[in-house]
């Protein structure tokens, strides 16, 4: 819950013309600076990936990459915007969850901004950001979500004050198991092409299923035993099933056999949660959530249960300060802002923690 309402910072849905928020992201690899007024048009979305030399990312040089470039997308951001910081009404930043080195360094560099320009703190968090600016961008209302990211995977949906869990990932996220079958296969993330999406381009050239691990326990899931699976049969490049297919596997074909299994257990939670909960809108959201056979899958769904199928827009898909800004003006609106000494990252800060009273 927010440490803090303060009612006299209530914010009258008449008065949002000429508010600005700037949003700070910086939980994982992307340090991301958003503007956006209080009427939900963003002015400004700059970022500036870390991206590792080799291997996965390294937290604390993350955190110094955000640190090093901060000032300049700070800077581009306010330009893109045409503000100066003294009209901003407020600073919002991304407190959790994430890599704790990432996320200090953004919340940092956000609590110096508020006391310098003497504006309000808002704590935000990263999920509902990817969540809120998903609806923003789609016109979802009120749907069940799809969250699948680098560090995350879960379905929820809002519920008496909350967003709630329905079904999440057991032990690695859906981008992480992609990202790191996909170095493994030496697939290296080039700027403009996350390793998640080379796989995909990759998959479009196989039809060949090899069958992997599936494991959905109840409405949860795990994607470790599929991603050491797929490890082995690119190692040794030899199909699992033998009797149904050629003795040999291509990059090609474990690319779309690892899609094809993850992206079904994902489907079959989320599946099973819109049944549960009758929502009539669908909402994919996240970095994944760009990937083309996900959406196809989510899209069947929700036209099998009568549900409106939402994606967010690509350039929002990713961890970016725009989604950080747009929920802080949310928050904002409710008085939910945080005094500095109060406003120590969340490293495990889960959806269902967080009262979200814009959400009527
Ligand atoms: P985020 O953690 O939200 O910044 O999103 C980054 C994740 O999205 C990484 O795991 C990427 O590999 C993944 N990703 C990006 N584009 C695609 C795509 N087209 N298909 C699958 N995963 C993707
Ligand atoms: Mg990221």
């Amino acid at each position: 819950m927010y440490p803090c309402i303060v009612e006299n910072l209530m914010v009258k849905f008449e008065d949002l013309g000429g508010k600005y928020c700037l949003g700070i992201e910086s939980s994982a690899d992307d340090f991301g600076v958003g503007v956006v007024d209080f009427t939900g048009e963003i002015l400004a979305n700059q970022s500036d990936s870390y991206i590792p030399i080799e291997g996965g990312i390294h937290p604390r040089e993350a955190a110094r990459h955000h640190a090093d470039v901060a000032d300049s997308v700070l800077g581009q951001a306010l330009s893109k915007a045409a503000l100066k910081a003294k009209e901003l009404t407020c600073i919002a930043f991304s407190q959790g969850p994430g890599l704790g080195p990432s996320l200090r360094t953004g919340a940092t560099i956000a609590r110096a901004l508020a006391a310098y320009l003497e504006i309000p703190l808002v704590g935000v968090n990263h999920s509902i950001a990817h969540i809120e600016i998903g609806k923003l961008k789609s016109g979802a209302k009120d749907p069940l979500t799809l969250y699948v990211s680098g560090g995350n995977t879960l379905v929820t949906a809002y519920a008496l004050g909350r967003y709630r869990i329905f079904g999440e990932t057991l032990d690695i996220a859906l981008g992480n198991c992609l990202d790191v079958f996909g170095r493994k296969a030496g697939l290296k993330g080039k700027k403009g092409l996350p390793v998640g999406a080379a796989i995909e381009q990759l998959a479009h050239n196989s039809q060949h299923l090899v069958t992997l691990p599936y494991v959905v326990k109840g409405m949860d899931l795990s994607l470790s035993g599929l991603l050491t699976a797929a490890t082995t049969v690119l190692q040794n490049q030899v199909c699992p099933s033998k009797s149904s297919c050629q003795d040999t596997c291509r990059l090609e074909d474990v690319c779309y056999s690892l899609q094809e299994h993850a992206f079904s257990m994902v489907t079959e939670v989320t599946e099973r949660a819109l049944v549960h909960t009758e929502k009539k809108e669908l909402l994919l959201t996240g970095g994944v959530a760009a990937n083309k056979r996900l959406q196809s899958m989510m899209a069947f769904i929700a036209k099998e249960h009568d549900a409106q199928f939402n994606v967010v827009p690509q350039q929002y898909a990713t961890d970016n300060g725009a989604m950080i800004a747009w929920t802080g003006t949310l928050a904002y609106r409710y008085g939910l802002v945080i005094p500095i000494a109060e406003s120590m990252v969340k490293r495990r800060w889960r959806v269902d923690k967080v009262d979200v009273p814009w959400i009527q």
